[in-house]
């Protein structure tokens, strides 16, 4: 991780070294902290956020979930992520909030801790790397199964959601894949450890139903309108494992990963090692957010003006 200059910390801009918290901070004990992962691009018009405002409206309702109160209005976060991006002098990044239960009372309940949030911003490529952009990624199914929503609020960026992820994820590296993909506790395929998958098959794109009890990607959603504005034969529709096998081509899609061709899944190939939709659909969103589609300028914040406060923290 390459550091920058500033972390926004409770409201206020400190320098990268010192937004530090306790050890007994409760959410590093439970994994009571909901967080996002978003992008800023650079564009003719300077660094814009892509999609800011949903992923901010997604934290809250992660938090909302999970019972935890935010001290920040959607105002002070939205402005908080575009001040560190200009403040850090910052162009393509990654941008990442954080809220957490601090450091208090220990025990399971959070109720008595202050919520505080922190946002950071570093450069940070293509999450499956850019020869995997390119060329596709190995992926294998993990013998974990995503969580349950009786288990735990599937829907929200809560850190201890991720211990689900982390199992998956760690199982597939070690076993020479690059990515695994969960199938929910009912079979049905679900996604991957950090993105949602898409499948082609005869001309038709698919991806799993949120009811699947997949995260709701913000990548996700602007693939299916990127697919529609296309004129792309979209379905909302899960399916299984043995699907995944039959496809013409499959792809991952997320804020870190942007959009990912799968060339092999459990060491068979996908289709005809190709991915012609796959391409399309990826350069469109490349664009999208680079700001080269005017189409699409609205899903942009830009970072370049500087915000003036009317009062108290930013
Ligand atoms: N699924 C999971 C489990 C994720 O962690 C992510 C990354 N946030 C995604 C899907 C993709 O979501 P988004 O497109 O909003 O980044």
């Amino acid at each position: 991780m390459k550091p920058t200059k500033k972390i926004w910390f409770d409201g206020q801009m400190v320098p990268w070294d010192e937004a530090k918290v306790h050890v007994l901070t409760h959410a590093l004990h439970y994994g009571y902290s909901i967080f996002e992962g978003i992008r800023a691009n650079s564009t003719p018009k300077g660094p814009a956020i892509f999609r800011l405002k949903e992923h901010i409206k997604r934290m809250g309702m992660g938090a909302r979930a999970y019972r935890m109160q935010l001290p920040y209005t959607e105002e002070q976060l939205t402005q908080g992520c575009l001040n560190l991006v200009r403040e850090n002098g910052l162009n393509d990044c990654y941008i990442r909030p954080i809220m957490f239960s601090s450091y208090g009372e220990m025990g399971v309940n959070p109720m008595k801790n202050k919520v505080i949030g922190a946002i950071a911003a570093w450069e940070w490529g293509s999450y499956l790397g850019d020869e995997g952009m390119e060329k596709g990624i190995r992926c294998t199914v993990s013998s974990w199964a995503r969580i349950d929503p009786r288990t735990l609020p599937p829907h929200a960026k809560c850190s201890a959601n991720y211990a689900n992820s982390i199992l998956a994820k760690m199982d597939a590296l070690s076993s020479g894949f690059d990515e695994a993909i969960m199938l929910t506790t009912s079979g049905l395929v679900g996604e991957g450890s950090g993105e949602n998958i898409f499948r082609v098959k005869d001309g038709i794109l698919t991806t799993p139903t949120k009811t699947a009890g997949v995260l709701e990607g913000i990548t996700r959603d602007s693939v299916i309108q990127i697919a529609k504005d296309n004129g792309i034969p979209f379905k909302e529709e899960d399916f299984l494992r043995e699907d995944l096998y039959s496809a013409d081509e499959l792809f991952l899609c997320g804020t870190a990963a942007n959009v990912t061709p799968i060339r092999e899944i459990d060491n068979r190939v996908i289709g005809d090692g190709k991915f012609p939709m796959t391409k399309k659909i990826q350069q469109t969103y490349l664009d999208a957010i680079h700001g080269k589609i005017p189409k699409y300028e609205a899903w942009l914040s830009y970072a370049s003006t500087p915000t003036i406060y009317s009062k108290g923290k930013p």
